[in-house]
């Protein structure tokens, strides 16, 4: 990383998923001197404390369907500061690079020609997995773990089969409001309607909750415990308790 700021640069920061012990080196030692943070909702509070107290914080919290300001406004914002010789640092929750719309800001840089630095995060289902002990990938259970998008197009126009099933676990981002079609989808497409799932709350956050059920619960289990975001949903075989995964493993092994 160029260490020192120069005049005219964005950076693109990976705020990780809450706890301010989870950012980067790199991140905070530029959150500590920034001038002009641009900040999403998600950036925890504990983090933005951080910030020198004569910084300009500008926030630009998206909530799904209600935006406060339109991502090419905040591309515009992004550049015109930096085209102004600011150095601006854009923070985001997680990784800017996951669901964050980081690519298109960078993009938005790129083309206005103003140099972009992007310092990666631990995104939310990383940071998740870490907070409940609950591994990803297990040798015994899952090699293959796949990211999506539960809101709008990510539901309705991916085809998500073949992500999901034996050896294979699903986190996804953005899933709570569209939960029941995200199980009636799973479902449709064959996977077994006792497939464990964990719904992980502000993971990595003192007020974090993780809840489980089988995935026809799923549903029921958001409104139930009345899940707000943020939260990440976990499918497969290691979103079962510890000890329920092995008994489900002899079963498997059982059956075969
Ligand atoms: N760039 C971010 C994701 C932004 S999309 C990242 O890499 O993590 C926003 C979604 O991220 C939320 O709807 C939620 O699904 C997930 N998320 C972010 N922070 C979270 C947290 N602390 N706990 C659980 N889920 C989180």
């Amino acid at each position: 990383m160029s260490n020192a700021i120069t005049s005219g640069k964005v950076w693109l920061v990976g705020a990780g998923p809450g706890d301010p012990d989870l950012l980067t080196l790199r991140a905070a030692r530029l959150i500590m001197r920034a001038r002009l943070i641009v900040h999403d909702g998600l950036v925890d509070p504990a983090i933005l404390a951080l910030a020198r107290p004569d910084a300009v914080l500008v926030s630009v919290a998206k909530r799904r369907s209600r935006h406060t300001m339109p991502q090419d406004e905040i591309n515009a914002l992004l550049v015109r500061e930096a085209l102004a010789g600011k150095e601006v640092v854009r923070l985001k929750g997680g990784d800017p690079f996951i669901f964050g719309r980081g690519g298109e800001e960078a993009e938005a840089c790129h083309a206005a020609g103003v140099p972009v630095e992007v310092v990666p995060g631990i995104s939310a289902a990383i940071g998740a997995a870490a907070a409940a002990q609950m591994p990803l990938t297990q040798r015994r259970s899952a090699s293959i773990v796949s990211f999506v998008a539960g809101q709008c197009k990510g539901l309705s126009e991916q085809n998500w089969s073949g992500l999901t099933g034996q050896g294979r676990t699903l986190v996804i981002y953005m899933g709570l409001a569209t939960a029941e079609a995200i199980a009636d989808k799973l479902i449709a497409d064959g996977l077994a309607p006792d497939m464990p799932v964990a719904v992980v709350e502000n993971a990595t956050r003192p007020q974090m909750r993780v809840l489980r059920a089988p995935l026809a619960g799923l549903p029921d289990l958001v409104s139930r415990h009345k899940v707000k975001s943020p939260a990440v949903i976990v499918i497969g075989e290691v979103a079962a308790e510890p000890e329920i995964q092995t008994l489900r493993a002899l079963a498997l092994e059982a059956a075969q």
